[in-house]
């Protein structure tokens, strides 16, 4: 049994602001998995790495130096860059969600975050978390919302986070939304699905607060289940 609690869900379920939100209320370590896919394939693409496997693709990872909450306000950095901001940017969403179905990106992330999620009991966020990084978590769950209501949230939070996507209409962010669950889903390595044993949440129709305390209580029973007193 590993002491994670493993939240996985497509983009804008609410996932990410939730999985924080526990995290702190139960004063744990939060992961987001996202942001590191996010800023890897940032770097892959900056560098002009094809998105394939390959032999270069293998030396430009094993040659990354990645660092990942050293502090509230670098929440990740590769080779010395500051990426906390820039991968929320829209057009990196979908460079995530392109370079995240090859297995060599995977497996590099795959060990990186087995490291992370071994020292203490921590909420760890992504696509995988319980199926494939930990299966054998003590917690999981599974958070998701209608395409609808994942648009209109993605879109409401872009308008919050970054100045450059202002102009994206709710149009073109519900087609980004349904073409990355595609990709997500799909993909033949680690797709994204529910885990066995996973609690299953849809936020379409729940307030904030509504799934955060179904969130500490789910995450409280299950550690009770285990004698982790969270
Ligand atoms: O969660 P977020 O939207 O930030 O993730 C960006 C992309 O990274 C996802 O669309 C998905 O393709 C990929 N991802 C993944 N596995 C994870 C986390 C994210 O494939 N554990």
């Amino acid at each position: 049994m590993h002491k994670v609690i493993a939240i996985d869900g497509p983009s804008g379920s609410g996932k990410s602001t939730m999985a924080k939100k526990l995290a702190q209320s139960l004063g744990l370590l939060y992961i987001d998995t996202g942001a590191m896919y996010r800023a890897l394939a940032y770097i892959l693409d900056k560098n002009n790495i094809p998105c394939e496997e390959s032999p270069l693709l293998g030396d430009f990872l094993a040659g990354l130096n990645i660092k990942y909450g050293e502090n509230d306000s670098q929440l990740i950095v590769i080779n010395g860059e500051d990426l906390t901001h820039t991968i929320r940017e829209h057009k990196v969403s979908a460079l995530a969600s392109e370079f995240s179905q090859l297995p060599q990106v995977r497996s590099f992330l795959l060990d990186f975050q087995r490291k992370l999620g071994l020292f203490e009991i921590c909420v760890m966020e992504g696509r995988d978390i319980g199926t494939v990084v930990f299966p054998d978590a003590f917690c999981k769950i599974f958070v998701t919302a209608s395409p609808e209501v994942r648009a209109k949230r993605r879109l409401d939070q872009l308008k919050e986070k970054s100045n450059t996507s202002s102009d994206l209409t709710y149009d073109q962010v519900l087609k980004d939304v349904i073409e990355r669950d595609r990709l997500d889903t799909n993909r033949l390595v680690s797709p994204l699905k529910v885990a066995e044993g996973a609690t299953y949440m849809d936020t379409s129709d729940m307030e904030e607060d509504e799934v955060l305390m179904k969130l500490i209580e789910t995450s409280r029973l299950k550690g009770q289940e285990v004698g982790l007193s969270i």
